[in-house]
């Protein structure tokens, strides 16, 4: 079944310029802004410019152009707070909540980076 979007979802407000937020960096196709509620010292969601519910919407319909800048910009983002391991920061987490199972809590496709402090397994 096709996925229905809700053009009401806090995340398409903000990319309508209809609530604020921290940007962190925007590109033709991508927007990357501080979570509200910081999990670690280093916090920022990326989301796609498209209405893209979550990773496998975003992944089958979004043309190629979109998820190029989309990964490349989760890596800039990462380069841009220092925490990549590759150049001497500490690492990160990436997370892309879907769904109930995930309990998604916003269904506009967002990837959480994470970063700043040791964040522990989380896998076993
Ligand atoms: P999810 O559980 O993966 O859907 O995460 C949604 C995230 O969006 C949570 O970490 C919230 O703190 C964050 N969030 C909700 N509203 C806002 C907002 O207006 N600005 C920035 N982050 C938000």
């Amino acid at each position: 079944m096709p996925y229905a979007y809700d053009d009401q979802n806090i995340f398409a407000k903000i990319l309508r310029g209809e609530i604020p937020c921290g940007k962190v960096m925007e590109t033709e196709h991508t927007l990357a802004f501080h979570d509200i509620s910081e999990q670690a010292p280093h916090h920022v969601l990326v989301i796609p410019k498209g209405p893209y519910v979550c990773f496998d919407h975003f992944a089958t319909e979004a043309s190629d152009a979109e998820i190029i800048d989309y990964t490349r910009t989760i890596g800039a983002v990462c380069k841009q707070l220092g925490i990549e391991p590759g150049e001497g920061g500490d690492g990160y987490r990436l997370i892309a909540n879907a769904g109930r199972d995930a309990v998604q809590e916003v269904p506009h496709l967002h990837v959480h980076i994470l970063g700043g402090r040791p964040l522990g397994r989380m896998l076993q």
